[in-house]
Formats: C-alpha cells, structure tokens, sequence
C-alpha cells in the first residue's frame, strides 16, 4: 500500500508528544477564549481566570460544555476573540431554522485548517497526478470552499464546479479526466442513476477515489458507491463549528476516521449523563479547537454519535479514529416508544441489491398510533417485472426491516426518479407527527 503522509512528524507523533502539544495549545485556546465576551462570563464561572489554571490536560473537565444554542445566543459576535481587523473568513450556517451560528477565521485559522485537508487527501493516497472534481456546494456552507485551499496545497488540480447540473458535472468528469471526487454519499447515487439517461458509460471516466461526508451513510451504502463506480470511497466527517470538513478521515485502510488530535481536543459522551462515555460504547462527539484563534470553542457538543476506536492504525498515524457516524442525538425517532436511528433502516435497504439508491423514511400519525413508511426506489428492470414479484421484494424488505427494529413498516416501491433528490445533504426523514 502506498502510504504517504503530508506531516508525517505531527501524524506520527508519539501519544506522549501529543498529549503535550495538546495541553500547550488548549492553554492557548483558553486565552483566546477569555477574550470573548461569551466564554470570559462562562469560564470565570467555572474559576478559570487565566490560561494558567489549566495545569493538566483534564483539567479541561473543568470547563462547561459548549451547545449549538450557546453559538446562536452569541450570535452575531460575542465569540470573536480577536480584533475585526485580524479576521479573514467567515462561515455560517444556513439559519433557515433559526438564528445562524457564526465562525470567523484569521489567516493562521485558515492555514492550519489548509493544513488538515492537505493532511487528509494526502492520507487517502492523492497528490499532484490528480484532478479533483469538487461537487459539494461552495458557499457560506463549509463543504465545498472547505476542501478547496489544502486540496491545492497538496498539489491536486482542483475543479471547483460546486454541487448540481449533473450533466456538467459528467462532461468536466469525462473531459479532464477527474480522479477524485468530493460528494455527499447521496449525490453520488444520484448520479450514478443518471449516467444513461446522459449519455455516458463509465467507461468515459477515469474516477479513482471519491471522498464522501456531510450527512450519515451506512458501510454498505459506501459499498455500494464502490461497486457501482468502480472506486474506492473514503469517509470524511466535519462541521462547520470545527472548521467544516477534515475533522476526522479514513486512511488507506478504511477503517473508521483519524481525527486530527492536534487540532481537536476529542471527548465521547453519554448524551443523557453527560459522563465520559466508557470504551466500546457510543456516545456523543465532543470537540474543543486546539488551535483556533478566532472562535474558539471549548468542549463543543456535536450532537453526532459515534465510538472512539483507541486501537493503533496500520497506516502508522497515532492519532485515534472514531467509527461512521451513526446519526445524530436529535434524529433519533421514536416509533410507538421504539428507538430508531434512520441509519438502521438505510444499512438494511442498501444490503439489497434489487432496491435503488433512492429512499426516504416517512412518520405519521395513524389514530393513536405511529406508522412507519419506507418508500424506495427499485431498478427499473425490477419494476417491469410481474407484480408478484413486486409484492415478494415488498414483503422482504418489510421481514428484513422488522428483524432489525422490530417494527413491521409500509413498504413502498418506486420507479427510479421518483423520490426527491438533494443536491445538498439528503434529507432522508419526513416525520409528520410534528405538524399535528
Ligand atoms: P449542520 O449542522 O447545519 O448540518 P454542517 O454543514 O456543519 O451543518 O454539518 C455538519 C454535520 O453533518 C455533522 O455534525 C454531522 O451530523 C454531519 N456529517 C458531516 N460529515 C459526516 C459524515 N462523514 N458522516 C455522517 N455525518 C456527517
Ligand atoms: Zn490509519
């Protein structure tokens, strides 16, 4: 395997080394942070008055936790650290459900999370022989313009083209012969739907590897994205409150993501005790920026759920991995008092090789009680097929997926095209429970 590192120093560092590095730098961290209006009230709460009384690396646990809704009640500057003057950057989210949470960047900001991305797309085996399709959306979201800067600095050839027009997007693929793409997991099978109907075989692509985050995806829809294209798909986790994407990737070997420990403090909690959560169980992703000046954020809550895998990695990083996200703390449904993690139903659908690429989960009332619905979309060779072959493949799906969660949903099946497609993050859940 041609294993390449970008800094091997830093992504070899031994843990001791590390765990040095880190205190140094979380000091650092705080003193920013007291220079926020937000985080001075916050910390000298908790008695902290300077970086000094930070003497260990636990001591972090002295610190209160950081929620998205701290982000929006310090909206729109109570988090900078540092004067207008020195900031370079600004990213938000969309604040289409609410007031937007903001982070500013300086120019050291910007280098070091240029730094990551080089890290990560040299870590997935890319350098200067590649051409790098960016399909992910460019903008105040992070996905797109975030990969941009450290994909040039690890020397790639970057085609910013953004997300949609699939058309395009196979045209520039064909006619300069991309090797990496960047797309959310969803996209990707979209496109995949669309090749024909455009007039393209794969065979016009010279597609190597693609990188896909932004939104939860199971091991076998990773699965089947690589067997569909021929690739090879690595896992690539980020928000925008740590930067956007690159917090944590895969290596060569796939198996679970290397967060970048020298810039990401990495805690796993249990969301409902808010104790650490203990090894082997999964818990919800906390995240402290170790080397930000702008905004600093301490002890930030993601609302992701994931394991920390402690093992060390083949590729030789010590930097620990976390395992796929399996969803989040506020998608979890509730079905008649059974919880269900949308990525339970998506891992069982995309194990079938005669369902599409397409699904989506839908909720409702039905009297006093909840009714689960899956709708997907089948191949089109399988809808033209006898209707009771149809009916095996509903009752199917329908056994497979009461297996898992024991709740026997409506199985829908749709002509490929059907269902709404996102060229953003999917959106894979209608709970209409909520509009009564
Ligand atoms: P928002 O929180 O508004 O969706 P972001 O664009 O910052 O804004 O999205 C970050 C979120 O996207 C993460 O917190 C996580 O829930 C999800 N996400 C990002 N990458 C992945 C990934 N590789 N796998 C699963 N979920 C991901
Ligand atoms: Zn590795």
């Amino acid at each position: 395997m041609d294993i390449r590192y970008w800094n091997r120093e830093i992504e070899t560092i031994e843990r001791k080394e590390l765990e040095k590095y880190q205190l140094e730098n979380l000091k650092e961290t705080v003193f920013w942070a007291l220079k926020t209006p937000f985080y001075k009230e916050r910390l000298n709460t908790a008695g902290i008055f300077s970086p000094d009384d930070i003497k260990k690396i636990s001591d972090i646990k002295k610190i209160p936790y950081t929620t998205k809704d701290d982000l929006r009640s310090a909206y729109p500057d109570n988090l900078l650290a540092v004067p207008k003057e020195e900031v370079v950057r600004l990213h938000a989210s969309s604040g289409t459900t609410g007031t937007p949470t903001v982070i500013y960047h300086t120019q050291r900001d910007m280098d070091r999370w240029t730094e990551l991305v080089a890290r990560s797309v040299t870590m997935i085996g890319c350098g200067k022989s590649d051409v790098f399709q960016n399909m992910m959306t460019y903008g105040l979201f992070t996905g797109g313009i975030g990969l941009h800067y450290g994909a040039e600095k690890a020397g790639l050839m970057v085609i910013p083209i953004s997300s949609g027009n699939t058309k395009r997007q196979f045209k520039f693929m064909k006619d300069f012969r991309t090797t990496l793409v960047h797309a959310t997991p969803s996209y990707m099978l979209h496109m995949y739907s669309k090749l024909e109907e455009e007039g393209y075989s794969l065979s016009d692509f010279s597609l190597k590897k693609s990188l896909g985050g932004a939104e939860p995806h199971s091991e076998d829809m990773r699965k089947k994205i690589e067997s569909l294209f021929g690739i090879d798909m690595y896992n690539n986790y980020g928000l925008s409150e740590m930067n956007g994407p690159c917090v944590a990737t895969e290596c060569l070997f796939k198996d679970d993501m290397h967060v970048w420990e020298d810039s990401y403090y990495l805690e796993l909690i249990n969301p409902d005790t808010l104790d650490e959560a203990k090894e082997g169980e999964t818990g919800e992703l906390v995240f402290t920026t170790l080397r930000r000046q702008a905004t600093p954020l301490l002890r930030y809550r993601t609302r992701d759920l994931s394991m920390i895998n402690p093992k060390p990695c083949a590729c030789g990083r010590t930097h620990r991995r976390i395992t796929r996200i399996k969803g989040r703390t506020d998608d979890m449904l509730i079905i008649n008092g059974v919880n269900v993690f949308p990525s339970q139903i998506e891992e069982i659908i995309m194990k079938m090789p005669e369902v599409g690429t397409n699904y989506l989960i839908v909720v409702e009332k039905s009297g006093a009680l909840d009714k689960l619905t899956v709708k997907t979309e089948v191949g089109p060779s399988i809808f033209s097929d006898d209707a009771r072959d149809l009916n095996a493949l509903r009752q199917k799906i329908r056994e497979n997926i009461k297996a898992a969660i024991s709740i026997s949903p409506n199985v829908e099946l749709h002509e490929p095209g059907v269902l709404p497609v996102h060229e953003g993050k999917a959106k894979r859940v209608l709970d209409d429970r909520k509009n009564i």
